[in-house]
Formats: C-alpha cells, structure tokens, sequence
C-alpha cells in the first residue's frame, strides 16, 4: 500500500455500496481507505438501470454530485416500462412526467457511473483509494481488523463489506452459505441496431413462460446501444443445466416479436454473467467490528432484480451508523445493532412485498391475467407504475383488497 496501513474505517469495494459509504464518511476527521480488486474505469454485469432510489441518495450526496451526474453526456432517461405478459399482450405505463431535468430513472453504463463516484472519492482527502488490490483475508483481533491485502497488513477499527454478491467479508465474518433459492443468476451484453418496439427511453421487461418468474430485458441506452440480458433463478440453473448465453440466443431467435427485433442487430460485447444475492433478511448484517451493505448484505429486490437502489442507500445507512460508532469508540455487536434494526425498519416491509411479488409471477396464467386486466383498467395501470415509482403503494400487494379491486375493478 502506498501509504500508511492504519485506518479509522476500511471500505471493502468500490461499487455504488462502498463508494456511497465513502462519500458519507468524508469531512468528519477519520482516516478512510477504499479498496478494490478492479482497476477503475471497470465493467460490471448490471441492467444499469438506475432507480428512482438510487437518484434519491445520489441527490444527498454532498458537494452537487447530482448536478455534476445530470451533466454526464453518456446516459438515457428512463421515461417509462413496457411488460409483455407470457401470452405476449403488450403493457406500456408511461412514468408520470416530473420535468425534464428530473425523470424518476436513467440508463447508464456502470464502467461510467460507477467511475463517476469513484473520480469523486479521490477528491476527498481523507479517503486513500487503491484500486487492483484484492483483498485476500480479513481477521478480528484484540487491537481491531487485519486485512490482507495482496501482500500487504491493513489494520482499521472497523470494516464495510461492500464487496458485492460474493462478498468474501461476509463468507469470512459472517456464516454465509449461498442459497440457490434466494439467489439468481443473470447475464447480459450489448447490442447495436436493435429495431425500436416500445416508445423512447421505455425499458422493456418481457416475462417469456420459460424463464418465470424471471424476465428478459431490453434496456436503451446511449449512443444508440441496448443492455439485452436475462435474469433467472439459480436453483432452476442448477438444476436444468442449460448453457444461459446459447440458451437466450434460442429464446430471442423462437420468439418471433423478439426475432424480428433482432434481426439485424449485432451483439457488440460477449455475453457476461453474475450472482443477484436476495437473501436478506435471512444474512447477518452486522457484528463486532463490521457492517455489510448492498449485494454483501443479499439486498437485490428479489422481484425486479434491481440492487443498485438497495446498495447505495444501506451504503448511506451504514456510513452514519459507523460515524456513530466512532464518535463513541465502540465496535462492539450491541454497537453495531442499530444500524442492522435501521435497515429492518427501512426495507423489510418492501422487499417482503417483492417476495410475494416473485412468487405470484411463478404463474403464467396469473401473469397473463393481470397484464390484460390492466390493458383495460386505467385504475390497475396506475396502481401498477405506482408500485414501481412508489414504495408505499407496492405494499398494497399485501392487502386483500388490492386482488379485489383486480378482479372487480
Ligand atoms: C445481470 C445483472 C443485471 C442487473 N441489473 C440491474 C439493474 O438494471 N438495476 C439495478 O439496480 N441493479 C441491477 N443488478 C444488481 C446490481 O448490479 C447490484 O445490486 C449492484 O451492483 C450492487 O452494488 P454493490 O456496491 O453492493 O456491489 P458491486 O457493484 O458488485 O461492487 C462490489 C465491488 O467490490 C469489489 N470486490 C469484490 N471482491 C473484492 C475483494 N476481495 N477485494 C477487493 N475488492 C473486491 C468488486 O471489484 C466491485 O467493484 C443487476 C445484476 C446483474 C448480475
């Protein structure tokens, strides 16, 4: 390391868990350091799909780095979402308009959006960033963390694990084990030439029988090139065998509104696959000297698939709750609780709706039900985009009368 190997707090990981936390931790006298195994600007597998969440914590960061992401050329905004049901009834819900400087999502490739944050953090002066250093082991002792890092003896007070769905913080500090139940697998890679199907700047989600209750998706992005990619359970993986890239090639090639789409596209990168961990509230988040947050912590919203939201505001979550800590000196577990009950409170209700949410969309029939039920009913419509603009109405899939204004409405 290049230069001195005592920290307040180490940040394992520089996505948008770990680099939200490091711009939270900044400016309060600590000595932070930032690590990563990757060499920045990187590639990860994503949709890169940026949610509603993930611009509400991006507008709290200090310093206008919302303003200076407004101004990044290479995005899209995402103005709405098409689904197309089993039987290939085709939904659009357009999100409702909120100015053009402000819609409620955006398109951008991780290898900038994730570079973006990182340029930041090496502003900060307080932060050293190390970038191509995996961390190899990480061990508590009586004096704090020892991290090895290549080589190299790294020693803080505390430790964030934000180093991603497999986060080796978390296989070394918690009990882990990868459950291929609440896990899944998905793939994606970039396409040129697409030919245009839903309105501009709609992401489509096609829920094709063969992959429920998982979809494919075409996402536009800039500079006229799409995220095609498709994501399913890990456990039917496992267990069919099927070789995921060739597998998507046949599904877009056997449908033939996906075919005539694809028909003079050109894939311009190799399919890339990756782990969507979704098993919280079943992993221990936190204990003496560490918190997990995003993909460490299994935070990927086991419907939709999105992570990025999730990661960065446990990462934002965890900043403040570590600042606690500091302030008083203590690492200890009923030190650390706080920040495991924060994140209870704030995301239990929502991602046990999604849950149900994934187990409904098992059914094709079902699915195909409400997509053609929505067609009809502008009531249903704006029920559904709300539940994906708005957390509190997504909870209404709880209540019994939600299915009843479907079947009635
Ligand atoms: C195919 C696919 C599509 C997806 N699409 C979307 C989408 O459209 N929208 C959305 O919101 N979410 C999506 N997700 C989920 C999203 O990508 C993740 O939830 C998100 O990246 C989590 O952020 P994170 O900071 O927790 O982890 P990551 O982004 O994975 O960052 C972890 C970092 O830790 C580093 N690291 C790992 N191990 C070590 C080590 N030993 N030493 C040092 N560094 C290490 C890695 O290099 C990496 O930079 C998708 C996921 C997949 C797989």
């Amino acid at each position: 390391m290049k230069t001195a190997s005592r920290y307040d707090v180490v940040i394992a990981g520089a996505g948008p868990a770990g680099l939200v936390s490091a711009l939270n931790l900044t400016g309060h006298g600590y000595r932070i350091a930032l690590i990563d195994k990757s060499a920045y600007p990187r590639e990860k597998t994503c949709g890169d799909a940026l949610s509603g969440k993930a611009l509400a914590v991006l507008k709290r960061l200090p310093g206008g780095i919302y303003h200076d992401f407004l101004n990044i050329p290479r995005k899209t905004p995402s103005t709405g979402i098409r689904f197309v049901s089993p039987a290939g009834t085709v939904l659009d819900l357009p999100f409702p308009e909120i100015g053009s400087q402000d819609p409620p999502g955006y398109l951008i490739k991780r290898s900038i959006f994730d570079h973006f944050l990182l340029e930041k953090v090496k502003h900060c002066r307080d932060i050293d960033v190390f970038e191509s250093r995996r961390i190899d082991d990480v061990i508590l002792d009586s004096e704090g963390v020892v991290i090895h890092c290549e080589g190299s003896v790294v020693r803080c007070s505390v430790v964030v694990g934000a180093d991603g769905a497999h986060s080796m913080i978390a296989r070394k500090l918690t009990t882990i084990r990868n459950t291929h139940r609440q896990h899944s697998t998905g793939i994606r890679a970039y396409y040129q030439d697409v030919a245009p199907g839903a309105p501009t700047g709609f992401i489509e989600l096609h829920f094709l029988k063969e992959i429920l209750p998982g979809y494919l998706w075409i996402f536009p992005m800039a500079e006229g090139q799409f995220n095609v990619g498709l994501g399913v359970q890990s456990s039917w993986l496992k267990k069919s065998g099927v070789n995921l890239p060739r597998w998507t090639d046949q599904l877009i090639s056997d449908n033939s509104w996906l075919s005539d789409r694809f028909a003079q596209s050109k894939r311009v990168t190799g399919w890339e696959g990756w782990g969507l961990p979704m098993d919280y509230p079943k992993r221990k988040v936190a204990g003496e000297r560490f918190l997990l947050c995003g993909d460490a912590a299994g935070l990927v919203d086991p419907f939709s698939g999105e992570g990025i939201g999730n990661a960065m505001f446990s990462g934002e979550m965890a900043a403040r709750h570590i600042l606690r800590c500091l302030q008083i000196n203590d690492f200890s577990v009923p030190s650390m609780n706080p920040y495991v009950q924060e994140l209870h409170k704030s995301l239990d209700r929502e991602l046990r709706t999604s849950r149900i949410m994934q187990k409904l969309a098992y059914s094709a029939s079902l699915f195909n039900f409400v997509t053609s039920r929505a067609t009809r009913n502008e009531k249903i419509r704006k029920m559904m985009m709300a539940m994906y603009t708005d957390m509190d109405v997504k909870s209404e899939l709880t209540r019994p009368g939600f299915y009843f204004r479907l079947l009635f409405g």
